[in-house]
């Protein structure tokens, strides 16, 4: 067929076995034809994912609006802008974006479709796939990947991730941002009082006393060991001590179930400069709770 005798609602007669065939597809395959005045109409749609989206395919021959208005809000933009750079540098394109679907559902497609030039505009000749149980099983990865498995708190590489996201955005907006680093007081010897599983016992409470502390955009880290970072954008440094006082005094009356005041903790806090990378932010955090610890366990450093 020459691509360039492509035109709106062109559906070509075809053999029979071949509809047969491509209705059977677990997915779409099509032709996206863009008019130099920007209107995209689907030339060519077949395979059993048609069905899924409830519109009349032959409505999509003569216009693909009514498909494009399924996007999901934040897809609509960046799909535009995938077509707009294919058709441009002619080359293929490959994304995935959410799709409304009926009842209230959303399904991820992924798209793959290669440009050419024909006379009446830009053709693109492609296949979409519903892909929402593979992004389901990563999403369920990553969270894995991103969580301590004692506590369920973020791990340190998710710490490390949102911190150079929260650095970058207070080195460029000037927004406060503070760190709160916590460490077990003399822990080696709870565990060897009370035992390893009673110990496994005490950090899994001291995380639910700092997930309690938080407001949705803070987090809060295992890094390791017996030791907690707290994250708090937009947090200076004053309210930030006031946090960490309460959550001080929170785990220092708390019964652990070996008498309360036998758990304790020291924290030291750093609030972001400007120009501060991670580490350096680290350091200072750092560098008060040792100082909380020389000066005898059981409270909270500022700005050491
Ligand atoms: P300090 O006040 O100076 O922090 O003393 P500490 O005893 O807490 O410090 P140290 O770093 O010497 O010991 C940390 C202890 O934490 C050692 C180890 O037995 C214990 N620990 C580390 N990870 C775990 C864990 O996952 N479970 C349990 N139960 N204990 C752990
Ligand atoms: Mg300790
Ligand atoms: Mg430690």
């Amino acid at each position: 067929m020459p691509s360039n005798d492509v035109m709106p609602g062109g559906e070509r007669p075809q053999p029979e076995w071949i509809r047969d065939l491509t209705e059977q597809l677990p997915g779409v395959i099509f032709q996206l034809h863009r008019a130099p005045d920007g209107r995209m109409h689907f030339p060519y749609l077949a395979g059993s994912g048609t069905q899924l989206l409830g519109i009349d395919r032959h409505d999509l021959m003569q216009n693909a609006l009514p498909v494009l208005e399924c996007l999901d809000e934040t897809d609509y933009p960046r799909l535009m802008a995938a077509i707009e750079r294919s058709a441009r540098w002619q080359r293929p394109i490959t994304t995935k974006f959410r799709l409304k679907m009926a009842a209230g559902r959303q399904s991820w497609i992924a798209l793959r479709a290669q440009p050419c030039r024909v006379e009446t505009g830009i053709l693109w000749h492609g296949v979409m796939i519903d892909i929402s149980e593979q992004v389901v099983e990563e999403q369920r990865l990553r969270r894995l990947s991103d969580t301590d498995d004692l506590t369920g708190l973020a791990n340190r590489r998710k710490l490390m991730q949102r911190l150079d996201e929260e650095i970058s955005l207070s080195n460029r907006h000037a927004l406060p941002l503070s760190l709160m680093m916590l460490d077990l007081d003399h822990f080696k010897s709870i565990n060897d009082t009370w035992g390893h599983l009673k110990g496994d016992h005490v950090l899994e409470r001291v995380a639910a006393h700092c997930r309690d502390m938080l407001r949705e955009e803070d987090l809060a880290a295992r890094l390791g060991g017996e030791e907690f970072a707290l994250l708090l954008p937009l947090t200076a440094e004053t309210h930030c001590q006031q946090l960490a006082e309460r959550l001080r005094e929170r785990i220092a009356n708390h019964d652990f179930g070996i008498g309360p005041g036998e758990i304790t903790v020291s924290i030291g806090i750093a609030e972001h400069r400007i120009g501060d990378t991670r580490e350096t932010l680290i350091q200072r955090a750092d560098d008060s709770l040792y100082a909380a610890k020389r000066r005898g366990r059981n409270q909270v450093m500022v700005g050491v």
